[in-house]
């Protein structure tokens, strides 16, 4: 009996680990390196430009705003004429946004003023309207004011050439907003990245077509569809590629010749339909094709020719799972942006989490603010690899890294909120 006990301990430390697997801050690194990010541009209407990435820095053309204008509704005055305040000033006209008061004011009066409007020569203050007493050709303004108060002054928000933009960066809403504040209609970006996808297993069926005994709906491309989709590249859909390895070839080389990034599902494994690997060690090169991560174990990744290479876990969650943690930042580093940190925080965990150590996990939580405003995450339930509904029910990620065991309930974890 005393051989066995040293004999189980080591099977006790070594946990999850695989000496083959890449661990997961190494294959990031890894991938990054081999990168190089797109150079053509195009130029685009600014209608068409969103998820597009910028290629050049933008600089303002003008001053936003271009003129002084109110910043409230009020009364447009000369500073001096409340030196004595309180005090009476004659009404002697109206500026509207769009509609400019054009005459010049005297000593002693005002002109009616609305938020956006062109500040009247000679004023240089604004009085907000709830701080007046009006009737139609006058009003009294009380003490306590300032001069220059209430007036958004001309480059204010921007001056006229500041960097507003920056190369690399992702046009969202803000900044097809902030583009056609400054005037643009068009703007200079990336050519889209173009992303071959296909799927392979024998037993896939599409959507909307009855099952036979053995079969099972493709539901990785739709997935991998809509992400790729969220981030605005050109897909080329290949379709369901069958077990057989004169198809799998000639699928790869296809996709490698048309795009510049090729992502499969399945056929990664150590099964014996697994020849994805095989062909990408005969046409191309392997860069890894283990992850020291859960789910997703089984990732390929490497090159065909200038064509970089995903080649995905057959299983749903850990599709969705590599695509986000792996695959994702790398394809944004072609499109020519800068990833931006993952946002990521500390919650308490709701109940224990079961985890041995050897590989860092993505478990699928929903986090919420319990009754004292903490956060407290719970897992979805059932972290199987092929449970695709956790997916669908989480609203967050509980990262817990490579070395971490058990966790009890109440201890801190990390969250990545989608
Ligand atoms: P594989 O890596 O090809 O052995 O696939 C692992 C598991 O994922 C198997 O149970 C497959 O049936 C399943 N699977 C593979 N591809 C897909 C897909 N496109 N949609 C849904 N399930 C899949
Ligand atoms: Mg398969």
């Amino acid at each position: 009996m005393e051989f066995i006990r040293p004999f189980l301990s080591t099977l006790e430390t070594r946990g999850d680990y695989d000496s083959d697997s890449m661990p997961v801050e190494q294959a990031r690194r890894l991938i990054q390196q081999s990168l190089t990010a797109l150079t053509e541009q195009e130029p685009i209407n600014l209608r068409n430009a969103l998820q597009r990435t910028l290629a050049s820095d933008v600089l303002s053309p003008m001053n936003v705003p271009p003129h002084n204008c109110s910043a409230m509704d009020g009364y447009a005055v000369r500073f001096g004429d409340l030196a004595h305040a309180p005090c009476k000033l004659k009404l002697i006209g109206s500026a509207y946004a769009g509609h400019a008061f054009d005459g010049c004011l005297s000593a002693g009066e005002c002109v009616r003023i609305m938020t956006g409007a062109l500040i009247p020569d000679g004023c240089d203050s604004v009085v907000m309207q709830e701080h007046v007493k009006a009737d139609e050709s006058w009003i009294e303004i009380g003490e306590g004011h300032r001069q220059g108060q209430n007036i958004r002054k001309a480059g204010e928000d921007i001056a006229q050439g500041a960097t507003v933009l920056t190369c690399g960066q992702a046009i969202r809403p803000a900044e097809m907003g902030l583009l056609a504040s400054l005037g643009f209609n068009e703007v200079i970006v990336y050519r889209k990245l173009k992303v071959a996808l296909f799927s392979t297993g024998d037993e896939l069926q599409q959507p909307g077509l009855p099952l036979v005994a053995g079969q099972i709906y493709d539901s990785n491309r739709y997935s991998l569809f809509g992400m790729l989709e969220e981030l605005g590249v050109e897909i080329i859909d290949m379709g369901n590629i069958r077990d057989d390895k004169a198809s799998l070839k000639t699928a790869l080389l296809e996709a490698a010749d048309q795009a510049d990034v090729l992502i499969t599902s399945g056929g990664v494994s150590v099964g014996e339909a697994d020849y994805v690997k095989q062909l990408l060690a005969e046409i191309g090169e392997v860069v890894f094709w283990k992850i020291a991560m859960k789910p997703g174990k089984p990732l390929a990744y490497g090159k065909i020719g200038a064509c970089h290479f995903f080649g995905l876990p057959g299983n749903p969650v850990a599709v969705m799972v590599t695509f986000q943690q792996i695959v994702r930042d790398a394809l944004r580093l072609l499109m020519g942006q800068q990833p931006k940190p993952t946002l990521a925080f500390q919650a308490a965990s709701g109940s224990p989490i079961r985890k041995i150590p050897g590989r860092t996990e993505f478990q699928r939580g929903i986090l919420s603010q319990d009754e004292n405003g903490r956060w407290v995450v719970h897992t979805t339930g059932g972290q199987g690899s092929g449970i695709l509904s956790s997916m669908s029910k989480a609203n967050c990620f509980i990262v817990l890294p490579e070395s971490q065991g058990n966790v009890e309930a109440g201890h801190a974890v990390q969250v990545q909120p989608f």
